[in-house]
């Protein structure tokens, strides 16, 4: 039984189209994986420090059988992959960001991965790309995806590529 999970992909450094581009090749080929969707891409200002570039966001829809442990282990390693570096500035700018954000209707509490990803309702850059390819699904504890659309915060986003 595939479960069906959204990625959200994030860069704001070399070449950020291409990199968002290039992580979506990577997570067409994951094993036991089938891609079902892909967003627009969209810029977006960052959240946090504001010293660093514009982000270029998109979620993809994938089917898989993948736990979410792995899953998170794949991609984290596309992350690497692509030339990630982490030093350590909480919200800094990077190279390549992969979050689960969500896993089925699964909610999962640990350390090392939480789903819903934490901070996903709250983000326009999550849920409006979210809303395209998904419908109007609901996010464990946050309700409907056109309720959170009103309540997000505002990081200018504007679509670059339609997806
Ligand atoms: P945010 O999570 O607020 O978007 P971030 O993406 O900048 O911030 P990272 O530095 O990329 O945060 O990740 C920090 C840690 O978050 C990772 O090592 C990972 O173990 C953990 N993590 C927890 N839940 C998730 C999730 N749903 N998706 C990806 N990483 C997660
Ligand atoms: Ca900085
Ligand atoms: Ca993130
Ligand atoms: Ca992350």
């Amino acid at each position: 039984m595939t479960i069906r999970v959204y990625v959200g992909i994030g860069s704001n450094l070399n070449d950020p189209v291409a990199q968002v581009k290039e992580a979506i090749e990577e997570l067409e080929v994951l094993p036991d994986t089938i891609m079902e969707a892909c967003s627009s891409l969209y810029s977006c200002k960052p959240m946090g420090p504001q010293d660093q570039p514009d982000f270029v966001n998109a979620v993809v829809a994938l089917d898989t059988l993948l736990s979410p442990a792995d899953l998170l282990q794949r991609l984290q390693r596309i992350e690497e992959l692509q030339g990630r570096e982490r030093d350590g500035e909480k919200w800094g700018p990077r190279i390549l960001d992969l979050d689960l954000l969500m896993y089925g209707k699964k909610v999962i509490d640990t350390d090392e991965l939480k789903v819903p990803h934490p901070g996903m309702h709250e983000r326009d850059f999550v849920i409006i790309p979210l809303a395209e390819i998904a419908g109007n699904i609901s996010i464990p504890g946050h309700g409907l995806l056109t309720t959170l659309i009103n309540k997000v915060e505002n990081h200018s986003l504007k679509k670059l590529i339609t997806g």
